[in-house]
């Protein structure tokens, strides 16, 4: 172990035995304190950033049927959405009111959603609302639209971009190896090459992306290194990634089950992170998963930013995690924790202090979701592209 904190400490890059003999023999302690010097050496500043933004799910529904899953539908239940373009426009309109000019935008791979409804919805987010900002589209939802109107990967988001997208989420990733992705049930929605390549093609194409992994399912600590050696190589190559994010499998409704990974496990896992990927600027935190606390602690195991205001939050909430941070919380935690709280951008530009600081903006005590208990409106663009699925064929009496 000395012999590697001194490798390290020196700013070599480690080996895959390297991250495997840290992650499976350092003491805790001595993994936090490494990756905290690492992320001295990137942040000397002391600066932690965040953004305002909002997690929308513009549908539910969803073909790829993942086992570690609580958020998807299946084509035609009757809890199945289809958020309308007046609802995700009032969304955009709260969340410029809090301060944030961004939406994250990901969703279930819907077989009645064509591209054309996402390079609508996205050219008329565009028009109402100039400047902000679309961080949307994981690359299996990239990769769904692609089969979906037998385009090349290249074309969908060139065609996207067209329409107004202007980075990609790195959701869907979990673990980039493909023996862990058939357990999942996740292989067919995008195999570990598959992923890298839409990342490939949206660096390629001038986009900036973020990387994630949700680890603590079905993977060995071996195939949680690979992953992140997938990551570090395609950095290498493209420089494309602005940012990485690591959380735990939530099991809570899932067809998968299971236990969840504990606080400990989770801020090895990020630290080991900040050892592995010294290409990568930036490590969030995932409060949205470990809650605020073990949040704040990340602070002090490599992560220099605490990710999202969110406003809002479906997925994680599906499978039994419900924590929220307001924009007043999260500086709080992160002064609290001896550092100094700025806005940033999606490509992790500082944009200056808290909002709340400079003007009245409301208190947010809870995530809000992504329509009201009850409602089952139906989108009333949704007849303006044909039918594709057996339930809406049926239901249009077709
Ligand atoms: S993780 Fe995404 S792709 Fe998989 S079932 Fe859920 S919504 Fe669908």
């Amino acid at each position: 172990m000395p012999q590697l904190a001194d490798k390290i400490r020196r700013g070599e890059r480690l080996t895959r035995a390297d991250a495997v003999a840290l992650y499976r023999e350092a003491p805790t302690a001595l993994l936090g304190r490494l990756a905290d010097e690492v992320r001295a050496r990137l942040h000397p500043d002391r600066i932690v950033t965040y953004i305002i933004d909002r997690n929308v799910n513009y549908t539910n529904v969803c073909v790829a049927r993942c086992s570690f899953c609580a958020f998807y539908r299946p084509v035609g239940a009757a809890d199945g959405y289809v958020l309308g373009f007046e609802e995700i426009a009032a969304k955009i309109a709260e969340t410029i009111e809090l301060g944030g000019g961004q939406l994250l935008l990901q969703g279930g791979h819907n077989p009645d959603l064509p591209l054309e409804w996402y390079a609508d919805l996205f050219r008329e987010i565009k028009a109402r609302f100039p400047g902000f900002r679309l961080h949307a589209l994981s690359p299996p939802e990239v990769i769904h639209l692609s089969r979906l109107s037998r385009l090349g990967v290249p074309e969908v988001i060139e065609r996207m971009v067209a329409a107004g997208l202007d980075s990609i989420p790195g959701g869907g990733a979990e673990i980039l190896v493909d023996r862990v992705r058939r357990l999942l049930n996740c292989y067919s929605k995008a195999s570990a090459d598959e992923w890298i390549d839409v990342m490939r093609h949206a660096h390629r194409a001038g986009l900036r992306t973020t990387a994630t992994m949700m680890y603590g399912s079905v993977e060995t600590p071996e195939e949680r290194v690979e992953h992140l050696l997938r990551l570090r190589d395609l950095q290498d190559e493209t420089g494309g990634f602005t940012a990485f994010i690591t959380w735990s499998y939530q099991p809570e409704h899932t067809e998968l089950g299971g236990a969840e990974a504990t606080g400990v496990e989770y801020l090895r896992t990020l630290a080991l992170a900040r050892l592995v990927l010294d290409n990568f600027d930036n490590l969030q935190a995932s409060w949205v998963t470990q809650g605020g606390k073990v949040g704040q602690l990340s602070l002090a195991y490599g992560a220099n930013d605490m990710g999202s205001v969110m406003i809002e939050e479906n997925v994680v909430r599906a499978a039994g995690a419900s924590y929220c941070m307001d924009e007043v919380e999260i500086v709080r935690n992160i002064e609290n924790a001896g550092f100094v709280a700025r806005r940033r951008n999606m490509h992790y530009e500082t944009l200056g202090d808290p909002v709340f600081r400079e003007r009245d903006v409301p208190r947010l005590l809870a995530l809000a979701t992504a329509r009201a208990e009850g409602d089952d409106s139906r989108a009333p663009e949704l007849e303006r592209y044909a039918a594709r699925s057996a339930a809406e064929k049926a239901r249009r009496g077709q």
